[in-house]
């Protein structure tokens, strides 16, 4: 069994360059509670189950953790100093620099993400098609014709 749900998405990586890794921080008390309420759900349901065995998320005790979902690399925000890109998906002070992925969702959204992904791409497909039409308009206007 597979449980889902929204955790605090305060996690946060960071590029250490002494040692070019990328290190991934992710406070485990801030989402406790949640944890904590999907382990009771799963150990009931094995109870229902007359499971008997009752193994809680195993790769812990390989000190390994996994998600299929990872979301929010480079997050969305208000301003630059919220996010990486603007709602558009342009990158902060990096002009016609777009990322349109998971990585631009500022948090967990609970189910499964690939639907969400797909229109947050598509709306920022629209900017996209919008500035190359004003490039393209501009650059008309400058030279005439292209
Ligand atoms: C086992 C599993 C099951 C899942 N099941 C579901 C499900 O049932 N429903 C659901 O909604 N979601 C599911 N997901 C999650 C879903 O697949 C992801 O959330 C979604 O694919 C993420 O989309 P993305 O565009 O952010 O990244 P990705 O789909 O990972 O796309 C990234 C792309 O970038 C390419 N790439 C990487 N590095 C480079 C590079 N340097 N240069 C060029 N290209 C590069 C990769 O090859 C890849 O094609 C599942 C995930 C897993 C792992």
């Amino acid at each position: 069994m597979v449980g889902m749900g929204i955790d605090e998405s305060d996690g946060v990586m960071e590029y250490d360059a002494k040692s070019k890794t990328l290190n991934l921080k992710m406070p485990r008390k801030t989402s406790e509670k949640f944890f904590d309420s999907i382990r009771a759900k799963m150990k009931e349901m094995s109870d229902y189950l007359q499971a008997g065995l009752f193994l809680d998320y195993p790769s812990w005790y390989l000190s390994k953790t996994v998600t299929v979902h990872p979301l929010g690399g480079c997050p969305m925000g208000a301003t630059w100093e919220h996010g990486v890109v603007d709602t558009h998906g342009e990158v902060y002070n990096y002009p016609n620099m777009f990322i349109a992925d998971g990585s631009v969702m500022p948090a967990a959204i609970g189910p499964n993400p690939s639907l969400t992904i797909a229109a947050v791409a598509d709306r920022f497909s629209e900017k996209v098609i919008e500035k190359w039409q004003t490039d393209l308009d501009l650059a008309k206007g400058k030279t005439g014709d292209i």
